[in-house]
């Protein structure tokens, strides 16, 4: 069972920044308004989510940990587990991969924990903590010498949980997120904040992509807001001077969470075509919303790509949207 655990944990948690990226998930679903991860030699050494959320109770601790055991669908609901992709892998995949230590005090509780190692996990035992959850994990890899091989620089594997980080948070933008670096010990610094914005969702996000992107960014931003067929496009995109050599300025989101799909990206710069040249990636922050039934974000565990029910719509939103926008601005 540790065994089959450890192989379906590859697929889940393929590096430091996939652990990090299920971790915030988690916590953002818990209803969490500020929430600090702090790393350690890119997370490979430690990876810790402090969230002020729901929190699990006691009893739950042990089947949160165990494989499909989700709270985040009822068995009325089966439609809309397509809509949730892969449910109730995380945590035991984490707890296959390194060692977990989960904290957590549920409203109205005792705060308790529980510990896991190479996949077994040790009884709950009474712990403190305010109120929240605290999840560390340590050692990713320690039992897979192959995987942790395959690992790239502390400085790489850093860099892709700051941008995993990121782009959770511009999907969240009234939620405070702070990344501290904690590899020398103690508090280590803080490399990226972005507090907690106010305000309508187009306001709060035009805050957030202050803190991201940079204020000349947001400046210059184009606000988009259409429909088409079920699916309703917002967010900002930006003027072609700010485009780059490189993807990296574009953030793309599906019902809330963070994808990078062919379809999406393809429509991004078909949007810019008469205005980019061919290594020129359009910058742009863009939400699509539509009924999880019209969308299957199944296709991979990892959740980054997706795929539309009608692909054509899709395409034809972000194309005409953005067209539009960057017309009423001049081009
Ligand atoms: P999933 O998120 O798909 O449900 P996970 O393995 O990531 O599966 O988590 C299992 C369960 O543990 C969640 O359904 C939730 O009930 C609980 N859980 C995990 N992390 C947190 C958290 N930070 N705060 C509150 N509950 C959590
Ligand atoms: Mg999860």
């Amino acid at each position: 069972d540790a065994a089959i655990n450890r192989i379906a944990a590859g697929e889940v948690v393929e590096r430091p920044a996939s652990a990090v990226k299920e971790l915030v998930e988690n916590a953002i679903d818990a209803g969490a308004t500020r929430i600090e991860v702090a790393i350690a030699d890119g997370g490979k050494t430690l990876i810790r989510v402090i969230d002020d959320g729901c929190g699990i109770p006691a009893g739950d601790l042990p089947l949160a940990l165990s494989r499909h055991a989700t709270s985040k669908i009822d068995g009325s609901d089966l439609l809309a587990i397509n809509s949730f992709g892969f449910r109730g892998e995380a945590l035991p995949s984490l707890g296959a991969v390194g060692r977990l230590t989960i904290t957590s005090r549920a409203r109205g509780q005792d705060a308790a924990m529980i510990r896991v190692e190479g996949g077994h996990a040790q009884p709950v035992r009474p712990a403190a903590l305010q109120s929240g959850t605290t999840v560390e994990l340590t050692d990713l890899f320690y039992a897979t010498p192959a995987r942790l091989k395959f690992l790239k620089s502390d400085r790489a594997e850093t860099q892709a949980i700051a941008d995993v980080v990121k782009r959770l948070a511009m999907a969240e933008p009234f939620v405070t997120v702070i990344l501290r670096d904690v590899s020398g010990g103690g508090d280590g610094r803080v490399t990226f904040r972005a507090d907690a914005r106010t305000g309508d969702m187009f306001k709060a996000l035009h805050g957030r992509l202050e803190t991201v992107l940079g204020k000349d960014f947001a400046a210059n931003a184009l606000k988009i807001d259409a429909e088409r067929e079920g699916f309703h496009l917002t967010g900002y995109a930006a003027l072609p001077t700010f485009s780059r050599g490189s993807a990296v300025m574009q953030y793309l989101f599906v019902n809330g969470r963070p994808v990078r799909d062919k379809l999406l990206i393809g429509a991004l710069r078909g949007a810019y075509m008469d205005f980019l040249s061919r290594d020129r990636h359009p910058a742009a922050c863009l939400f699509i919303d539509c009924d999880p039934q019209l969308v299957d974000v199944n296709v991979h565990p990892a959740k980054s790509e997706v795929r539309f029910r009608n692909a054509g719509s899709v395409r034809g939103l972000i194309v005409s949207g953005l067209r539009h926008a960057l017309a009423e601005a001049g081009h």
